[in-house]
């Protein structure tokens, strides 16, 4: 049978719409998954949203919809951003599935059963916006929600209550029980403390509000609902058919549950007690990661500087996006998320070093033996083999303990020792001197060095390690795994396939940047329908752009440039404009004079390879073309375009 294997995201709550955190949340236990799937395990990816709670209820009525309606439309959103980031989870719950709410119904009763729920008087400082209740000592200035900052008001309600306290001890001793177990280390301690403190019995009901839970008939309690905390935490149990009957309750414990770092004491205390209470076993490990902001600047909507996920995979990839994100942040530290910085990445370690090593091997492959490469013996390689070894055996630990800045650093030395040994064995000289099987040796070593780290680097960036495999001619499972990576084996042939380079250069930012926040005056909070547009410039501020029609009335070549044309247009000014622009690659000159082109008639003039230019012509640029933007039929130049 299958060592299983049991991952979790947080269920997203559904005040909002997916960012950069919940993206950055949900590909770590993708790439979890993914890896545990390699090593031939079976394994449950759990995401979800979290759907109850008053705030939730506010936010419908707001709109006038109802809660049902409104948690629909914003869970969709993740359910949208996770399809089009091909992660393929297990299951997708919801805290308004039946299942669910049957299943935490049954966890209420069980715990009433075993004598941990009792009924009180509770008076507190409750923050609406977090959902929780705080102590005096607990609260900012005497007032203020400790984790929000916003204000709280006093709340006195009939309750029930979860014999928290009653849990302390075991909790510390859990906690001690493995290092591992709260990661990164660091956070652990803040734990602990909080548990040495005194932990106070748990409020696990409300009466304020309706959208959630109700208690189960052993309370006959009908007004109360049970605490979103609660319930939302429950989920990871109910998934597995807690409570309906356990189906899949074999994978439980969690091996992984990936969170915030804001929500690291409801998974570390309050969830591990509760568990207790179940009698159902502790999860593995908790891991809390930190925030992200943007170039320094911390993101909200009102800033306008918040990162739409997808519109930085679909100008990058989301595999760089991603390799991006797990190289540039050791784990459980704050991330800073900047397009220079995304774009070093990309050119150095991913087209540069990976990218490059397989260029190199193609193209001799091709050149010196039609691309069929075959090993007599690899003696020559034994001290790089016996590095590249000893490197691969250190990774596991690190994602295990999700060191993935480490991980990918150290798999980096693996490509690294590749381009070395074809910069010092040359083997341009050795073909010379008629050495083609050690050439061929040097080939197969360095193909082995990319199919180990194609199948090493495939949970974080599996598209790009598919193409690589290709090229390989490997599969990437969990048996090449096994052959390559547990057993150390080396493959003693390879025949490969030519293909583009892996990874493109990235000359210049592919979005716009941030707004500069500190000249940004203060901007209403947008409605959630427009939460998307990011960047958005006033009517005002494009009527300042005087785009004009014009026609070519003639082009040359610029004379050492690859891509510049030397254009003369007229924008129906009496003279004509002399206007350097970037499409020699894409279009003959002769073949676009007479064109109509549009042009942006009042940008600042520059020089552009010592030729003064006197506008910019417009085009799309995709991929792999570029055309001219031109008016649907013939129109009088300097024709103003709105
Ligand atoms: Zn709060």
């Amino acid at each position: 049978m299958k060592d299983k294997f049991f991952v979790t995201s947080p269920i997203y709550y559904v005040n909002d719409v997916p960012h950069i955190g919940h993206a950055y949340t949900t590909i770590i236990a993708a790439v979890l998954a993914r890896e545990a799937a390699l090593r031939g395990k079976e394994v449950f990816f759990l995401t979800g949203t979290d759907e109850h709670g008053q705030k939730i209820e506010q936010a419908a009525a707001s709109r006038g919809e109802t809660p049902a309606v409104y948690a629909e439309k914003i869970s969709a959103k993740f359910r949208e951003m996770w399809d089009y980031f091909g992660i393929k989870y297990t299951r997708f719950i919801r805290t308004t599935d039946a299942d669910h709410k049957a299943g935490v119904q049954a966890a209420f009763e069980k715990m009433w059963q075993n004598g941990d729920i009792y009924k009180g008087e509770f008076e507190g400082h409750y923050c609406v916006s977090c959902e929780a209740f705080w102590t005096d000592t607990q609260l900012m200035d005497g007032e203020l929600c400790p984790d929000c900052g916003k204000a709280t008001t006093i709340l006195k309600e009939e309750n029930y209550f979860f014999k928290l306290s009653k849990y302390q001890d075991r909790l510390l001793e859990w906690y001690a029980s493995d290092e591992n177990l709260i990661l990164p280390k660091s956070r652990k301690n803040e734990v602990v403390r909080f548990a040495q403190g005194g932990l106070q019995d748990l409020s696990i009901t409300r009466t304020t509000f309706e959208w959630g839970v109700k208690l189960p008939a052993i309370a006959s309690d009908p007004k109360h609902i049970i605490y979103v905390w609660l319930d939302a935490l429950m989920n990871y149990v109910t998934a597995l058919g807690y409570g309906t009957g356990g189906k899949n309750m074999d994978f439980w414990a969690a091996d992984y549950h990936i969170i915030g770092k804001d929500i690291l004491r409801f998974h570390a205390v309050y969830w591990p007690a509760f568990l207790m209470s179940l009698n159902l076993a502790l999860p593995k490990r908790i891991a809390a990661h930190g925030w992200w902001t943007r170039d320094g600047a911390k993101m909200s909507k009102s800033k306008g500087n918040v990162i739409n996920p997808r519109e930085v995979a679909d100008a990058y990839s989301l595999d760089a996006f991603s390799y991006f994100m797990l190289r540039d942040v050791p784990f459980g530290q704050d991330g800073d998320f900047a397009q220079k910085a995304l774009v070093d990445r990309i050119n150095g370690d991913l087209a540069n070093d990976l990218g490059n090593l397989l260029n190199r091997l193609l193209g001799m492959a091709e050149k010196y033996f039609a691309l069929a490469i075959k090993a007599v013996n690899l003696p020559r390689f034994g001290e790089e083999k016996k590095q590249t070894d000893a490197i691969i055996e250190g990774l596991a630990p690190l994602f295990e303990s999700l060191q993935f800045h480490r991980y990918l650093e150290e798999l980096w030395r693996v490509f690294t020792i590749g381009n070395k040994a074809i910069n010092d064995f040359k083997p341009w000289e050795k073909m010379k001197t008629g050495d083609s099987d050690q050439v061929a040796e040097l080939l197969v070593f360095v193909a082995n060095l990319l199919a180990k780290g194609a199948i090493l680097l495939a949970p974080i960036m599996p598209s790009k390690c598919a193409a690589i495999a290709a090229a390989l001619g490997i599969a990437i499972n969990a048996e090449t795994r096994k052959n390559l990576i547990e057993q150390g084996g080396w493959i003693a042939n390879f025949t490969l396939t030519k293909r583009d380079p892996l990874f493109a250069r990235v000359e210049a930012l592919l979005l716009p940047e941030a707004p500069n926040i500190a000249a940004e005056s203060s901007v209403a909070e947008k409605s959630l329908a427009s939460a998307t547009l990011q960047n958005c410039v006033s009517i005002d501020d494009f009527a300042k752009v005087a785009i004009k029609v014009g026609t070519i009335l003639s082009a040359k070549k610029v004379e050492k440039s690859a891509k510049l044309l030397l254009l003369s247009v007229d924008l129906g000014e009496g003279g004509a404009r002399q206007i350097v622009s970037g499409i020699s690659e894409f279009y003959e000159p002769e073949a676009i004079v007479g064109a109509q082109v549009c042009v942006i008639a009042n940008l600042k003039p520059a020089k552009i390879m010592g030729i003064e230019s006197e506008g910019m012509i417009l085009a799309a640029k995709d991929k792999n073309s570029l055309k001219l933007i031109r008016p649907e039929s013939l129109t009088e130049n300097g024709t103003l375009v709105k």
